[in-house]
C-alpha cells in the first residue's frame, strides 16, 4: 500500500484546496471527499489511494484524517476535530444488501438498501483512560476485539490492575440501524436481505425508517452466541458516511429499442385491452379490476393543491376468486412492489411498528407502505390489520405520512405509494341480499380512502365455471400482449417521464 499521511496530506493541498473550508463550514467538522476525483483525477497515487482505501480502509481512513490535519489549508478548526469521509463510490462498486458476504470483512463497501429499523440513539464510549488507584500511573486504551482496554494492563510500579478512569471518557452519540434491500432490486418472492449499520456521531442523527441510502464504510464481523448453540458470524457495517438517495436506485435499464417499443403501445388504439390483459394473464376474467391495475402501476401526478397521485384500490370478494393469486402475480410486474397480508407474525406490520432489538431496546421498524414509498403496496386479508395499524392507515393513505411516537421516539414517515388491497366479506360470503358495504369488514372511514373497491361476488354459474375449467386446462389460455419485462419497462419510463397529466375534454 501506499497511503501514508504525507501524501494524504499532499492530495488534500493539491485537489481539496477550495473544498476543505466549504465542507467543514457545511458539515462541520467533516471533509467529504468525493470518491470518482479520487478514481478518475487519474495521477497514479491517487489510483492507488482509492485501492487502498477498498483493501485496507481502517488505516487508510486513519492516515488521510491524519493528512487532513497536517494539511495547512484547513482553517478554524481544531484538527482534533476533522474527520474524512469518502462519498459517491462508481455505481458499478455499489452492493445490494444480499451481495454483502463474509468475503468483504475488512473491506471498504457501498451498500445501498433501505432502512427498516431505527434503533434510538445511545453513546458509545470511544475512549477512555486507565489508572492505577494506588500509585496513580496511567495508560490509554487499545482496541482489542472491538472492546476498549488498557495499553498496559497491570501498573509498573505494583503489578495490580489498572482501572477505567470514569472521569475520562469520551462518549459520541451513536446508532444502530437495519437496512434491507429496496423493492425493486428483489425479485417478486424474494425475501429480503437485512444488513446491521452503525452510525457514529451526527450520522446518527439523520436517519428516517423508510430512507433510501447509501451506506459507505466498513465491513466488520462479530461472533454472536445466543444461548447454547454455535457461535455464529454477524456482519455489520461500521458507516464512514451516509448518502440519501434522490432518485431510485434501480437496475431497470431502458434501451432506445425498449423507448421506441413503449411509444409504439402508446400510439396502439387497443392499448387499454392490451394493458388490462397483460395483468395477471393466468388469473381468468376481471377484465375491469386488470385495466384499473394496469392503470394504478401507472399512477397519477400530484396536483397544484398538493393532493396525492396513486390510486388506491381495494377489492373485495368471496373465497376463492383468485385474489391472493392476482396481488402476487401483480407483483412480477411492478416495478417496486411489496407484498404482504394484513396480518403476518414475523414481517414487519403495515405501517410502523415498535420492536424490541437484539439489545432489548425499542426501535421503530418500518412497515410494509413505507417500504414500498414510491411504488405499490400489495395487501392481502386487509381486514386482518392489527389495531395499531388501523390507527396509522387513515393519516398513511391520504396523507401518505405516518406520524409516530412510541417508546420515546418520534418520527414522520414516508408512505408515498398506491394500495392494492384484497380482503374477505366479514361473514366468510356475501349475502345476496345484505347491504354490501356492511358486509366489507373496514370501518367507513378507511373505505373511503380507496378510489375504487370492487365487489367479487362468486355466484354459481355453468357456463362461467366450465369457461374457467377450460381456461385452466389452458385451451384458452393466452400470452400476455405485453410481455412483463415490457410491462415493467413501460411503467418506469412512464412514471419518470410523465409528470403532468390532462383530462380531455371528452374524458370529462
Ligand atoms: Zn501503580
Amino acid at each position: 500500500m501506499i497511503s501514508c499521511p504525507e501524501i494524504w496530506r499532499d492530495f488534500f493541498e493539491k485537489y481539496y484546496v477550495s473544498e476543505i473550508s466549504k465542507e467543514i463550514s457545511k458539515n462541520g467538522h467533516a471533509v467529504n471527499i468525493n470518491v470518482n476525483v479520487l478514481e478518475t483525477l487519474v495521477p497514479y497515487v491517487e489510483m492507488k489511494l482509492y485501492e487502498d482505501l477498498i483493501s485496507y480502509p481502517e488505516i487508510t481512513i486513519k492516515h488521510a484524517c491524519e493528512g487532513l490535519k497536517r494539511s495547512h489549508n484547513i482553517l478554524g478548526v481544531s484538527p482534533s476535530e476533522v474527520s474524512v469521509r469518502f462519498v459517491n463510490f462508481p455505481r458499478t462498486n455499489r452492493r445490494l444488501v444480499k451481495e454483502v458476504g463474509a468475503k468483504y470483512v475488512g473491506k471498504f463497501v457501498s451498500v445501498v438498501g433501505i432502512v427498516r429499523r431505527v434503533s434510538p440513539l445511545q453513546s458509545f464510549i470511544k475512549d477512555i483512560e486507565f489508572y492505577c488507584p494506588e500509585c496513580g500511573m496511567r495508560s490509554r486504551a487499545v482496541v482489542v476485539d472491538n472492546k476498549l482496554k488498557p495499553e498496559h494492563e497491570r501498573c509498573y510500579n505494583d503489578k495490580i490492575k489498572l482501572i477505567p478512569d470514569t472521569n475520562k471518557i469520551t462518549r459520541i452519540p451513536f446508532r444502530k440501524i437495519i437496512i434491507q434491500d429496496l423493492p425493486e432490486n428483489l425479485e417478486s418472492n424474494e425475501l429480503p436481505s437485512m444488513l446491521e449499520v452503525w452510525l457514529f456521531e451526527d450520522l446518527a442523527s439523520n436517519v428516517r425508517a423508510g430512507d433510501k441510502i447509501v451506506v459507505n464504510g466498513i465491513l466488520k464481523s462479530m461472533m454472536w452466541r445466543i444461548e447454547k448453540k454455535e457461535a455464529e458470524e454477524h456482519l455489520y457495517i461500521e458507516a464512514n458516511s451516509v448518502e440519501f438517495l434522490e432518485k431510485d436506485f434501480r437496475t431497470i435499464n431502458i434501451t432506445r429499442e425498449d423507448e421506441e417499443k413503449i411509444k409504439a403501445l402508446a400510439r396502439d388504439p387497443d392499448i387499454y385491452e392490451k394493458l388490462s390483459q397483460s395483468v395477471a394473464p393466468s388469473v381468468y376474467g376481471f377484465n375491469d379490476i386488470k385495466l384499473a391495475i394496469a392503470l394504478q402501476l401507472f399512477g397519477g401526478c400530484v396536483d397544484e393543491d398538493g393532493r396525492r397521485g396513486d390510486i388506491h384500490v381495494l377489492i373485495v370478494g368471496d373465497p376463492g376468486v383468485s385474489k391472493s393469486k392476482m396481488l402476487r402475480e401483480v407483483a412480477k410486474i411492478a416495478p417496486r412492489a411489496v407484498l404482504s397480508t394484513g396480518y403476518s407474525t414475523t414481517g414487519a406490520g403495515l405501517t410502523v411498528s415498535a420492536v424490541k432489538d437484539e439489545d432489548g431496546r425499542w426501535a421503530l421498524e418500518a412497515g410494509v407502505l413505507v417500504l414500498a414509498d414510491k411504488g405499490i403496496a400489495l395487501i392481502d386479508e386487509i381486514e386482518k390489520m392489527g389495531k395499531e395499524d388501523r390507527e396509522h392507515m387513515l393519516e398513511a393513505l391520504e396523507q401518505q405520512t405516518i406520524t409516530v411516537s412510541k417508546a420515546g421516539m418520534h418520527a414522520v414517515l414516508n408512505s408515498r405509494c398506491a394500495v392494492l388491497a384484497a380482503g374477505n366479506p366479514k361473514y366468510g360470503k356475501f349475502e345476496k341480499f345484505a347491504p354490501l358495504a356492511e358486509q366489507i369488514a373496514l370501518e367507513s372511514n378507511l373505505l373511503s380512502r380507496f378510489d375504487l373497491i370492487f365487489v367479487v361476488i362468486d355466484e354459481p354459474n355453468e357456463d362461467r365455471d366450465r369457461e374457467i375449467t377450460r381456461f385452466l386446462l389452458g385451451n384458452m389460455k393466452k400470452e400476455a400482449p405485453i410481455p412483463p419485462d415490457l410491462f415493467r419497462k413501460y411503467i418506469v419510463y412512464v412514471r419518470e417521464n410523465i409528470t403532468k397529466v390532462e383530462i380531455s375534454e371528452e374524458a370529462v
